[in-house]
């Protein structure tokens, strides 16, 4: 057969992995087959599939989607960092984002194209937004980077996946959880739940939703103690203030079992990073299954604000920590080639306007805006 392939294994959860197959009239331990050659032996051509029968390579091989996104430019930080820029189609660009450490080595997948809610002091939000990628895209980063690598003894490098490339993952929810099924079995890339992180800027019904459709690790952009700076800083917040947001974020750690949620602070000189604000924050935090994660702002062409002093994030902390409060001081990595926190732009071409319901801020303009609503 020839003409567009119609069938996309890659990023498939092993439930629907196995149903695509058996509508080919195949077994399902197929799909398992399938599985460790994509992702323990990052083997993407058919014809090397050794185990499958001739007929079945034959068909993957013809109808099969295999293909991960194109590499535009690859740049490495001089602390270790790597970030890619991906083609994912139509001028679209994404960044993914590897960061090695002693002891793991993370990988930052981008979850969009562009991002559509416009944080204050987010270069991504800046950007607009294109479209959601699929989960083949997704997990195609993981892949790539995988590959570009190279394993140590047969292992992967990466050992923890963050949601925190470009764009808001549970936006577009359905790729996210098919990725992230992919990302903690046993047959896909075998990371730990609590070593797969879904960081959200606050969309409580999908924080809700996400609670009963996976179990990776949450971190929520809290940035502010109180709704009047939040809605300033992160406009969904209008939509779901704090109080509302927090109590999600209680039921999610409950009802998952995890071992408790991440909230992400940007140290905002002058404008978040007061004591005062500090013992609000821990007002909210104390006796909670939380932790913090203070991150310096990054700075990016364009933004007025400006990263908090070493002493007032110092006194920021010291007052969480008296609260007993655990709470941590993001390293800033990569940044010589902007692949820190924020700092991801990648090229959104075509922006879309998003629909955020009365309260949401109206995104930037844009050429060639057409309406699209959240998906899910
Ligand atoms: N959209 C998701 C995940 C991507 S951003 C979210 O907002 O959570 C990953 C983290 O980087 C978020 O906590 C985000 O608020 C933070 N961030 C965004 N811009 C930043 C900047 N310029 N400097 C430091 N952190 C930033
Ligand atoms: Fe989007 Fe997150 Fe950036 Fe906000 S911080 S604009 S939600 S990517």
């Amino acid at each position: 057969m020839n003409g567009t392939p119609d069938l996309s294994p890659l990023g498939l959860p092993r439930p629907e992995l196995e149903q695509l197959f058996s509508g080919l009239g195949e077994k399902p331990f197929r799909a398992r087959q399938l599985m460790r050659w994509m992702y323990g032996r990052g083997v993407l051509d058919p014809a090397e599939m050794t185990d499958l029968s001739g007929v079945l390579r034959e068909t993957l091989a013809t109808r099969g989607d295999f293909r991960l996104p194109a590499i535009d430019t690859v740049q490495e930080s001089s602390d270790g960092t790597t970030k890619w820029r991906l083609a994912v189609g139509a001028g679209q660009l994404i960044e993914t984002v590897f960061i090695p450490e002693e002891a793991r080595g993370t990988l930052c997948v981008s979850s969009q194209v562009g991002c559509a809610l416009d944080c204050s002091f987010c270069a991504t939000g800046r950007q607009g937004f294109n479209r959601n990628l699929t989960a083949a895209e997704i997990i195609g980063q993981v892949v790539l980077a995988d590959r570009a690598l190279g394993r140590v003894a047969g292992n992967s490098r990466i050992t923890n996946v963050v949601f925190m490339g470009m764009g808001e993952p549970l936006a577009n929810f359905r790729s996210v959880v098919q990725a992230c099924a992919v990302l903690i079995d046993d047959l896909g890339f075998q990371i730990s739940r609590r070593r797969v992180t879904v960081s959200t800027s606050g969309l409580v019904p999908q924080i809700r939703k996400l609670a009963l459709e996976s179990n990776a690790a949450l971190a929520v952009s809290l940035h502010a103690p109180d709704d009047e700076l939040r809605n300033v800083l992160v406009p969904i917040n209008r939509r779901h203030p704090i109080a509302e947001l927090l109590q999600a974020c209680w039921d999610y750690a409950e009802s998952t079992n995890a071992m408790g949620i991440t909230f992400e602070y940007v140290m905002l000189s002058g404008v978040n990073d007061s004591e005062a604000q500090a013992r609000a924050l821990a007002k909210l935090l104390k006796n909670r299954p939380a932790k913090v994660n203070l991150i310096p702002f990054n700075h990016f062409p364009g933004s007025d604000y400006r990263r908090s002093t070493p002493d007032a994030l110092a006194r920021f902390r010291q007052v969480l920590l008296d609260n007993r409060i655990m709470t941590m001081v993001r390293r800033t990595r990569g940044d010589d080639i902007a692949a820190a926190c924020g700092q991801l732009a990648g090229q959104v071409s075509n922006r879309v306007l998003v629909a955020l319901g009365d309260k949401g801020r109206k995104p930037a303009p844009g050429p060639a805006l057409r309406e699209v609503r959240w998906q899910n």
